[in-house]
């Protein structure tokens, strides 16, 4: 139970279309995060998923049986929201309660599962107070709570956490990861926010203007981008990308020419189009994280405007000559870099990312450790 399928899922406001043509597994027991831009649909998509906004096209199946017009109630999915949504006359037991009195439960099998959930959200001690009176934690997962209560295959999650602070959030991260484990039931969890995606997911849909852009593990998505929308998206700060032209594709790889240094860069392409990339113009990717100070395969001039000293980290902006665009660093630890002073920094050739001129990578050629395995 819990298994999900969407099927060319499209979406139009009007003549505005939201979701695109969108396609999907999600296996039972996974964990799946949707994540992107505001406005690229995620929560459209959600809301599809839930029952609660027509499809305009295609078919979203669950568990082998196509949900389209299925009220929500039937779909055996629940949605928790970032509002909330408590009713504050009621106290935490019947917020909890309240799916299956409309179900016309038994009292005893109410209070059992009442009492059930609330040990596994840690809400023993509250369920006779009234939501008013709980923290902003604790109301979230009373409205995990009623969800839970249901025992659907599905759960669906609209940015639970965004009225949280910083510090109950990462709480409330870690304790959904241990909800997850512990229920074993499908999630599905709509956020803006890569921390949670890369943290929680077992993988994470990266959506952009109502298309997916990239479905993949977290460390898939962070070592492997297929594009440069997915290269922006994860990792913060971004990824930077600066022009290069290649020289020449050999077997190991694509020799590129950066500020008049010669770059191999190992990424594979196809033997069909090794002739087309000579000469062409490429965006060779570099994360902030990977440079250095000094000495390396790459070596460059910066001369940051900005400089932000973090404790663990120190951030360095730089403008790059004829471009827009802001180069950043960052230096683990406390390294003593100022304002308006040039500085040489490096990076290797194995951390670099390559994309063609529309964006799309050549694939890396990354070590299987590199991507989570055990003992790659
Ligand atoms: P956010 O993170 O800001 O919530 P999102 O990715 O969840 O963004 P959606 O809420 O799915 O985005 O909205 C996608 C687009 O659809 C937006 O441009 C939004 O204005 C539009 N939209 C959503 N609901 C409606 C509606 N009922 N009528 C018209 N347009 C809508």
């Amino acid at each position: 139970m819990g298994q999900l399928s969407l099927k060319q899922i499209t979406k139009t406001f009007g003549t505005f279309a939201v979701v695109k043509g969108v396609s999907l597994d999600v296996h039972e027991g996974e964990f799946m995060v949707f994540v992107g831009p505001s406005g690229c649909g995620k929560s459209t998509l959600l809301r599809m998923i839930a029952g609660l906004e027509h499809t305009t096209d295609g078919d979203i199946v669950i568990d082998g049986k196509r949900v389209n017009d299925l009220a929500p109630v039937k779909r055996g999915i629940a949605m928790v929201f970032q509002s909330y949504a408590l009713y504050p006359h009621m106290t935490v037991f019947e917020n909890i309660a309240f799916p299956l009195r409309v179900e016309k439960a038994s009292e005893a099998d109410i209070r059992t599962k009442v009492e059930e959930a609330a040990r596994i959200l840690h809400l023993e001690t509250h369920l006779e107070q009234k939501p008013g009176n709980l923290s902003g934690g604790q109301r979230q997962r009373v409205a995990i709570g009623r969800a839970i209560v249901r025992k659907p295959g599905i759960f669906l999650f609209d940015e639970p956490l965004s009225n949280l602070d910083a510090a109950l959030r990462a709480d409330m991260r870690i304790e959904l990861t241990r909800l997850h484990k512990q229920l074993g039931a499908t999630m599905i969890y709509v956020t803006h926010d890569q921390v949670e995606a890369m943290t929680m997911a077992d993988r994470i849909v990266v959506l952009n203007g109502g298309y997916i852009a990239q479905v993949g593990a977290p460390l898939e998505l962070y070592h492997k981008p297929q594009n440069t929308f997915v290269a922006g998206f994860i990792g913060n700060p971004r990824m930077n990308l600066l022009p290069v032209t290649c020289r020449a594709v050999t077997d190991a790889g694509v020799e590129v020419d950066f500020n008049g240094q010669s770059l191999t860069i190992a990424v594979d392409v196809p033997a069909a189009t090794r002739s087309t990339l000579a000469g062409a113009s490429l965006s060779l990717g570099i994360r902030p994280e990977h440079i250095a100070i000094g000495d390396g395969d790459a070596v460059m001039a910066v001369t940051p405007s900005v400089v932000e000293y973090l404790g663990q980290q120190t951030i360095g902006y730089a403008p790059l000559p004829n471009r827009d665009e802001t180069f950043c660093f960052v230096f683990s630890g406390t390294q003593m870099v100022e304002d308006d002073i040039p500085i040489n920094v490096s990076f290797a050739t194995s951390d670099c990312h390559l994309f063609d001129a529309d964006g799309q990578a050549l694939p890396r050629r990354v070590d299987a450790s590199e991507l989570g395995a055990p003992g790659g």
